[in-house]
């Protein structure tokens, strides 16, 4: 038996948890073993990789196997982890079409959850980038899928958490880029209307992504630094500057659990006026900067989820359809603030539709914030949950530990689709995750 949790710490279960070093046993594991599930690095933040009754560590999948620098085509086991790949392909001027922020997921992670970069507004998913994948099967088979073989299935897998099999390879594209280095240039919004209109006008740029004050209240509710991102040409680097950087970040660490009086609402209410007064003095100004540094900002502390206690912290992420998704959110920022239960960062985002069956992208704006778990935060979350709700939004399952299954069937359009599939396959009830059950899949 091993403890289990995700990234957030909250749930923390135990289980059995066996690891498969190849995609033999980890088909044979899909189609022997009840109540089961795969797990990556365990990034996504509640109990999504937590196997009902068993779990596959699948990081033992971790070797590469082809790459075609024509068409930009990687294969790779499906443990093998993003930062690998980068470490791997940046040096040779290859870098993902869609990287999550963090660089510490596997490859299946990121299929299972389709997850969504600071690009996604132009250039989709990382589903979308996928070519094929290898899917073993509960009944034993090992199915390869593509948007023409198995169409349907490979639909239902991006973003499929893991229930319709575990993924045991895949191929998908990476990009050419001339350099490590992002040219960065910094937007500074003094209110929710502001970051808004400025997200609106940076949505032609690659990356685009804003991060807010989740404190700030009265007029300033909702400011926010908007960071705007370019992969930078080798004319835009300073003579000398190394073309590829390798990784700086990663040397610092939180070494043990933080105790909880350290995270009140001063602490992080000074917190993020810093960062914020810091920010807004690169207002108009662009830098460049390593890809890690504009990335993956939060790999640079390891175990910096110790930060929010023993009682770990939820992080909530909802997507609201764009007519309503100013409101909504200045409604949620200011029963957060008013609460106090705000996070040192949170991240405000446009997106675009997703392509999955089950991905949570849509046409809209998405609110991302960690809240230390307390007793007063479910009936928090139980309020902004309603209010997601009521207008036609969702919550992230990759970041879901609390939402109710009236919330997730109300945002979850395809739901019927999906559960069909998976009975067509025979993975209802066989393919199943501590998510699963609490959301009644
Ligand atoms: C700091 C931080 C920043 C993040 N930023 C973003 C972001 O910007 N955008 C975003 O979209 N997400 C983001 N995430 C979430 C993260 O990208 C996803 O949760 C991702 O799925 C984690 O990958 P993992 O390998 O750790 O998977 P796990 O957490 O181990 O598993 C996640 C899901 O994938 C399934 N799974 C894993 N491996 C397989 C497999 N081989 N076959 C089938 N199913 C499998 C699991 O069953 C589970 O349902 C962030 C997370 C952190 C901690």
């Amino acid at each position: 038996m091993k403890d289990l949790s995700g990234w957030g710490r909250y749930p923390r279960l135990s289980g059995p948890l066996g690891t498969a070093r190849d995609m033999g046993p980890a088909a044979t594991a899909t189609a022997t073993m009840p109540g089961v599930t795969a797990r990556g690095l365990g990034r996504s933040y509640g109990d999504a990789a937590i196997g009902r009754d068993n779990t596959i560590d699948a990081t033992g999948l971790n070797r590469m196997q082809s790459f075609d620098p024509q068409t930009g085509i990687l294969a790779v086991e499906a443990g093998v982890p993003l930062a690998d790949i980068i470490a791997t392909f940046l040096p040779q001027g290859y870098f993902p079409c869609a990287v999550p922020g963090t660089r510490f997921v596997t490859v299946g992670g990121m299929i299972a959850s389709d997850v969504h970069g600071k690009n996604q507004h132009i250039h989709g998913t990382f589903g979308d980038h996928v070519a094929w994948l290898m899917l073993a099967l509960p009944d034993g088979r090992v199915m390869r899928c593509s948007p023409h073989e198995h169409a349907d299935l490979f639909k239902a897998t991006i973003g499929g958490m893991g229930l319709t099999g575990t993924i045991l390879s895949a191929g998908f594209r990476l990009k050419q880029v001339e350099t490590g280095w992002i040219r960065q240039t910094t937007h500074v919004a003094r209110n929710l209307s502001e970051a808004v209109t400025l997200l609106s006008q940076t949505a032609n740029a690659t990356y685009t992504v804003a991060w807010i004050d989740v404190l700030a209240r009265g007029a300033s509710l909702g400011r926010s630094l908007i960071l705007e991102g370019e992969h930078a040409t080798a004319d835009d680097l300073p003579w000398g500057d190394v073309k590829f950087p390798p990784s700086t970040n990663g040397r610092l660490a939180v070494p043990m659990d933080m105790p909880g009086w350290l995270l009140n609402g001063m602490t992080v209410r000074a917190f993020n006026e810093l960062y914020y007064r810091t920010g807004a003095r690169k207002a108009g100004q662009t830098t460049t900067v390593p890809w890690d540094s504009y990335f993956f900002p939060l790999d640079g502390i390891a175990h910096w989820n110790r930060i929010y206690g023993r009682r770990g912290f939820v992080q909530h992420q909802c997507v609201i359809p764009m007519a309503q998704a100013e409101g909504v959110v200045s409604d949620i920022l200011e029963r957060i603030s008013s609460h106090g239960a705000g996070s040192f960062l949170a991240v405000l985002k446009r997106l675009a539709p997703g392509s999955g069956l089950m991905s949570f992208p849509m046409e809209g704006l998405t609110l991302a914030l960690d809240m230390p778990f307390s007793d007063g935060l479910m009936p928090l979350l139980a309020e902004i949950d309603a209010l997601v709700v009521a207008a036609d939004g969702r919550l992230y399952l990759a970041k879901d530990a609390t939402q109710s299954r009236d919330t997730f069937a109300a945002g979850y359009l395809n739901l019927d689709l999906f559960r069909q599939l998976r009975n067509d396959i025979g993975a209802t009830g066989r393919m199943a995750s501590k998510l699963s059950e609490r959301l009644g899949l």
